[in-house]
């Protein structure tokens, strides 16, 4: 029995996009979902009450972070990560990979590990695949995150190779190193860039050690969106159909909804909290920049077919107000929103599988959106 499973509901006839259940050690959350992202164990600005009440399931928290600060003994000690930050639904938490390759300009990868510089104060550490493991073993998430490569986009097809097959030693040795398969799932992460024979390769390694869950990693790294949807088409239908696929670091709507169409059940992005903090919000007619100044007397919520909390009760004039002055209830409600927004987003895209016209809901949200037009502006 693995921690999580997942359970196909249905299949969308005119997109194959699928419905499904993830049953969770937290609970069962339906997909497609969208993860809001808690980086140091918070959505920054928001209470998980809050998230509670936006409709939010699984949230998502970095293993690198955590590990760094307050250190996964803390978080241990606490009674896990659950209990020390008061979230009692599903928590994945990634592998810290994504942050070493990402925040770390000095780094040395080796079959073992990773060596690489603490970017807070510059100390040397060193992440191997096992390290990464016992960390989310202490931080107790229910999906953890196998520890793999992200090699740059764009990287040789050379490199990509070697990296991929590091990539699945790492995964197996991942599997070996939990502690906790009955209550804590370990997901593999497919990698190979644009390369479909990589990512074939990538899929069949990983297929073969039987991971209860199957992330596509790689994407959303500086590749055009064309590039993305192209490598998402021939890589889901490598996954199995029983167990839950999640697309990593994708936020924007219309990748939410690119994605469902190709098969992708679970989302997880910091993009609508960290543009909430720049005062951007994501509304049914596209994204708004409350601090221009055409809203100054703009009495009107942020979005008008939004019943989120927020739209039902301040206005974008009070809002620019806030957040032209740095105030931080600015920036927690522009965060409320556009959490609410995806969340609700997804929760239409499930409507729309579950009445076969999912395609017909791109349509039409694309073309309230703006981006059907020409030099659409988009996240
Ligand atoms: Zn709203």
């Amino acid at each position: 029995m693995t921690a999580v499973t997942y359970e196909l509901i249905k299949v969308c006839k005119q997109s194959g996009a699928r419905l499904g259940k993830l049953h969770t050690p937290h609970g069962t959350f339906e997909t497609p979902m969208f993860m809001p992202v808690g980086t140091l164990a918070t959505v920054k600005t928001m209470s998980p009450e809050e998230l509670k009440e936006m409709g939010a399931g699984v949230i998502l928290s970095n293993t690198y972070h955590l590990w760094l600060r307050p250190g996964e003994d803390i978080v241990r000690e606490a009674g896990g990560l659950h209990k020390f930050m008061n979230w009692d639904q599903g928590i994945l938490t990634d592998s810290g990979g994504f942050q070493v390759f990402s925040l770390s300009d000095l780094r040395d990868i080796t079959e073992e590990g990773v060596h690489f510089r603490n970017h807070l104060n510059g100390e040397k550490l060193f992440l191997t695949p096992e390290k990464s493991i016992a960390i989310q073993n202490a931080l107790g998430s229910d999906i953890m995150m196998a520890f793999d490569e992200c090699p740059p986009y764009p990287a040789s097809y050379n490199y990509m190779k070697a990296s991929v097959e590091r990539t699945s030693r790492w995964a197996e040795r991942c599997l070996e190193a939990n502690e906790n398969p009955d209550t804590q799932a370990l997901f593999g992460i497919v990698q190979g860039g644009e390369f479909e024979d990589l990512r074939k390769q990538s899929a069949r390694d990983l297929t073969s050690l039987d991971f209860p869950g199957y992330a596509v990693g790689g994407l959303s790294v500086g590749e055009p969106k064309e590039v993305m949807n192209e490598v998402l088409s021939y890589t889901t239908p490598l996954l199995p159909d029983n167990k839950p696929r999640y697309l990593m670091g994708v936020g924007s709507p219309d990748s939410l909804i690119d994605g469902a169409i190709r098969g992708i059940d679970m989302f997880d992005c910091v993009l609508p909290t960290r543009i909430a903090r720049n005062g951007t919000c994501m509304t049914s007619a596209g994204r708004l920049v409350i601090r221009n100044a055409k809203y100054a007397r703009d009495f009107r919520p942020i979005d008008e077919n939004c019943d989120c909390h927020v739209c039902r009760t301040y206005s974008r004039a009070y809002i620019r107000h806030l957040v032209k002055a740095n105030e931080t209830f600015g920036f927690r409600l522009t965060s409320y929103h556009n959490l609410y927004f995806l969340i609700k987003l997804m929760e239409c895209v499930r409507q729309a599988i579950r009445e076969d016209r999912l395609l017909d809901y791109r349509e039409a949200f694309f073309e309230q959106y703006g981006f059907n037009k020409p030099n659409a502006r988009n996240f």
